[in-house]
């Protein structure tokens, strides 16, 4: 059998000081002397990407682009070369690189770049070789000008399985401060269970629904080429999460997870013609801004016009105003409100694709605890309704129990 590699990936409160620093590096060595090739991707310590954004707005408030990622790249290439140091010390053969070191090419999208190839990774294949670990830097690249580009944020997860892929990794593991993806947040649910395995798909659904532990584009990437994904704590050594295809074990778990979402904000235009084409004056509208638009509800007319409702980001929430204010005028409708005391609560699961009743167990938990829902939307893996703000919490423990996800109390010592 050939010699294993492995891709791990530590996040910047994994590295966010020099304590940590070490322990990480020591867990890295523990793998590497259990025989196996090592490749790991680091990002910055801490919140250091913040705090560079935040430098650089006190020059300027709209910075170049391009110098935001050479000032933003700084960040990871700290932490590699320190972890390289810290691996030193404890007695194994470490070597640092930057994005653009290993070839990680991108196009020229400044501060979000896609990655289109991995032209160095023979360079990366030969370190292993000579028994060292490798140690690269998460979240940059390198476009065909040779300036330094950046992969958005979070883009340390992107770095990492796009090196799994170039290397043929056995495994990609993101070391996170969580201990992997659970049925809800366990700040919401306490009795929220760690899942030991979950689908691409679910997991891209609980990513874009804010379960913040890995970055959206990133799992697309590892569906597209089949990488298994392991998502553990840097603080234990526990299993974490595998994400991975289907698994038989999955099949009879209708529902993985609950999620919730408070950073959105519901926008009405009022008294909409009821004639065909108003909808796509509308949206066609908010597109050409760049505003994505989630879930939309029309009501049923009367008297020829209707009440039009959908929800953005609250970031995006002045440009949707404005925007929409000027579309309503422009066809005749009425006026624009917005609400901001809202909140997505979505279920996800695979299993639902073959399970009907889903939708109705759902309402039928947040009908149990009064909780009124204003707008649904539905597909083959996700539910989701808006409901007031102030009733989230409570909603999101109803229908977790009601899908039977909480920890069964008796076994819970046992885990
Ligand atoms: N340091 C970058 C960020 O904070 C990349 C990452 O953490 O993955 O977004
Ligand atoms: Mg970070």
């Amino acid at each position: 059998m050939r010699t294993q590699l492995v891709v791990q990936k530590f996040g910047g409160s994994s590295v966010a000081n020099p304590e940590r620093i070490k322990r990480v590096a020591q867990r890295v060595v523990d793998t590497k002397r259990k025989q196996t090739h090592v490749v790991v991707v680091v990002s910055a310590l801490g919140d250091t990407t913040d705090e560079l954004i935040e430098l650089a707005s006190q020059i300027s408030q709209e910075p170049p682009e391009r110098e935001l990622d050479m000032l933003m790249a700084t960040g990871e290439q700290v932490s590699v070369a320190l972890l390289a140091m810290a691996i030193h010390e404890l007695g194994e053969d470490a070597v640092s690189f930057t994005g653009a070191q290993v070839g990680i090419l991108t196009d020229s999208t400044h501060t979000k770049a896609k990655i289109v190839d991995i032209s160095a990774h023979h360079r990366i294949e030969q370190e292993l070789l000579k028994g060292r670990i490798v140690i690269v830097a998460g979240f940059q690249g390198v476009n065909l000008n040779q300036d330094i580009t950046t992969l958005g944020r979070g883009g340390s997860d992107l770095t990492a399985v796009a090196l799994a892929k170039a290397l043929k990794a056995d495994v990609c593991e993101i070391f996170t401060d969580v201990e992997g993806i659970y049925t809800a947040d366990p700040r919401i649910v306490p009795q929220a269970r760690k899942l030991s395995a979950i689908s691409y798909d679910e997991m891209l659904e609980m990513a874009s629904l804010g379960a913040q532990v890995m970055q959206a584009r990133s799992i697309f990437v590892a569906k597209r080429f089949d990488i298994p994904m392991h998502v553990r704590s840097s603080f234990s050594l526990r299993e974490g999460t595998m994400i991975q295809k289907t698994a038989k074990s999955m099949e009879d778990i209708v529902v993985s997870g609950v999620t919730l979402q408070r950073d959105e904000a519901k926008v009405t235009i009022r008294d909409v013609p009821d004639r065909p084409g108003m909808a796509a004056e509308i949206f066609k509208e908010l597109a050409a801004k760049g505003i994505n638009v989630d879930m939309i509800v029309q009501n049923v007319s009367r008297e020829g016009s209707t009440d039009v409702s959908f929800t953005v980001v609250k970031s995006d929430l002045p440009a949707t105003l404005r925007v929409s204010r000027s579309v309503a005028h422009r066809i005749g409708a009425g006026e624009v409100t917005t609400d901001e005391e809202v909140a997505k609560l979505s279920i996800v699961g695979i299993g639902m694709r073959s399970h009907s009743g889903v939708a109705a167990k759902m309402f039928e938990a947040m009908a149990h605890e009064r909780v009124n829902i204003e707008m649904i939307s539905t597909s083959e893996i996700k539910i989701s309704c808006v409901i007031r703000k102030i009733h989230a919490e409570r909603a999101v423990r109803a229908v977790h129990r009601a899908f039977g996800l909480n920890h069964a109390p008796m076994r819970r010592k046992h885990t």
